[in-house]
C-alpha cells in the first residue's frame, strides 16, 4: 500500500505551485479532508493515514503532477482523427457540438448514466462541477466554460458516495484526463471504488487556464458585467460576445495564467479516450481524436443513431503545431 499521504503532496506539489488543480486529490480522499481555497488544495488535517496510520495514499497515487506529467505531450496515441458536427440543434455549442452529440447519444442509449462536467452560473459566470443525467441536460450545458479554474471532479465524489450510478463519462482538460488515467492504472486499492465506474474520458484541447478573480477584474476594467456575456472565445485576445449583440475584445495579459498550467506540456489530452478541440477544423466543426476502441465505440454509436456527422481529418498538422508550441513554452 502507498506510503505517501497528503503531506508529501503538499510538499512536492501544493507548496511548489506545481498543482494543476485537477481536483482528483479532493475527490478521492475518503475523509474529505482536502478542499479547495483560492483555487489551491488545502487540508483540514483529518487525514487518517497521518493520524492513525490507516493505509491510504489515494491523493498521492492519483496526482498527475507526481512524475508522470513530464511524459505527456504531443499528439499522443491516435486511432482515428475526424472533423465532426452534431446534427442536433445546440444553441451554445462551442465548436461543432460533437462532444454534446456523443454524450447525448450515450445517455439516451443508456451506454452511460451520468456525465461529470462543468456548469456555470449565468449571473456571475462562476463555474462548478456538475453531474448530468439526461440528454436534454447535455444540450443545456453545452459550450466551453472557458478559461477560469474549476475543481471539476468534485461531482464524481458525490456520485460515488451516493452509489446511484455505474457508468460515468467525464469531460475535462488534459490535466484532469492525466489524473483519471493515473487513477485507473493505479494499484492502490482505495481507488477501486472510483475506477469501476468510469466508462469514458473525453478530454478537451487546452492551452492554459486563468484565475476567475483576475478575469473578473479584466471584465470590470472593460466595463463588462458577466451576466451580459453570451459567449467567450479565446484567440490571441479574449473575445466576448454580449447578449445585446456587441462584441468586446480584451487583450490577455501573460501573467493571467494559473501558475500550475506553466508546467503542463499536454495540449491534446493524450490520456483521454476521445480528445476534442476547435483547432484543425473549420468554424462550426469539432476536431475529434479517438485514442482507443472505447472512444471509437461511443463515437460510432452517435454516428449510427444519426446524432453525429463526421469525415476523416486528412491531417493533424495544425493540432501538432499547437501541441509543440505549448510543449516548447512550458518545457523551459
Ligand atoms: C478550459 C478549456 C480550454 C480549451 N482550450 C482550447 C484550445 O486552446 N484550443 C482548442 O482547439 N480547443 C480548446 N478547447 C476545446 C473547445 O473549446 C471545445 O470544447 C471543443 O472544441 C469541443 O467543442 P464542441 O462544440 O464539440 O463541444 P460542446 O458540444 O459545446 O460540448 C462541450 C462540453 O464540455 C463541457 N465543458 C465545458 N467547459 C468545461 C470544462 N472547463 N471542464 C470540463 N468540461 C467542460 C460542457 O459542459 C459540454 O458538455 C478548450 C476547452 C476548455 C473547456
Amino acid at each position: 500500500m502507498e506510503a505517501h499521504n497528503y503531506t508529501s503532496l503538499k510538499e512536492q506539489v501544493w507548496n511548489t505551485l506545481l498543482c494543476s488543480g485537477c481536483s482528483l486529490c479532493a475527490t478521492v480522499c475518503p475523509m474529505k479532508t482536502i478542499y479547495f481555497s483560492d483555487e489551491m488544495p488545502v487540508s483540514y488535517n483529518l487525514c487518517k493515514n497521518e493520524k492513525d496510520n490507516v493505509p491510504c495514499g489515494a491523493c498521492y497515487s492519483s496526482c498527475p503532477r507526481i512524475d508522470t506529467y513530464k511524459d505527456k505531450y504531443g499528439l499522443g496515441p491516435v486511432l482515428n482523427a475526424y472533423t465532426a458536427r452534431s446534427t442536433i440543434p445546440i444553441e451554445k455549442q462551442q465548436s461543432g457540438g460533437a462532444v454534446t452529440a456523443i454524450l447525448y447519444n450515450a445517455l439516451e442509449r443508456k451506454l452511460i448514466d451520468r456525465v461529470v462536467t462543468v456548469g456555470q452560473d449565468h449571473t456571475t459566470m462562476q463555474t462548478y462541477s456538475i453531474a448530468l443525467s439526461t440528454p436534454q441536460e447535455m444540450i443545456t450545458h453545452a459550450g466551453s466554460k472557458y478559461i477560469w479554474y474549476t475543481p471539476s471532479l468534485l461531482a464524481l465524489r458525490d456520485l460515488i458516495e451516493a452509489g446511484i450510478t455505474r457508468k460515468i463519462a467525464i469531460i475535462g482538460t488534459p490535466c484532469v484526463m492525466q489524473a483519471l488515467r493515473k487513477m485507473m492504472e493505479s494499484d492502490n486499492a482505495v481507488l477501486n471504488r472510483f475506477k469501476d465506474h468510469v466508462a469514458l474520458l473525453i478530454g478537451v484541447f487546452c492551452t492554459e487556464i486563468f484565475s476567475y478573480d483576475r478575469a473578473m477584474q479584466l471584465f470590470k476594467d472593460a466595463s463588462v458585467h458577466p451576466a451580459d456575456v453570451k459567449r467567450i472565445d479565446i484567440k490571441k485576445d479574449m473575445l466576448l460576445e454580449l447578449y445585446n449583440g456587441d462584441t468586446v475584445t480584451i487583450p490577455l495579459p501573460r501573467d493571467l495564467m494559473r501558475r500550475g498550467c506553466a508546467h503542463c506540456l499536454d495540449f491534446t489530452a493524450v490520456d483521454s479516450d476521445i480528445s476534442a478541440g476547435s483547432i484543425g477544423s473549420y468554424e462550426g466543426f469539432t476536431t475529434l481524436i479517438t485514442r482507443n476502441r472505447t472512444g471509437e465505440y461511443y463515437l460510432n454509436s452517435a454516428i449510427e443513431n444519426g446524432y453525429l456527422e463526421t469525415s476523416t481529418l486528412e491531417t493533424l498538422d495544425k493540432v501538432e503545431t499547437f501541441a509543440q508550441r505549448k510543449y516548447k513554452r512550458n518545457k523551459k
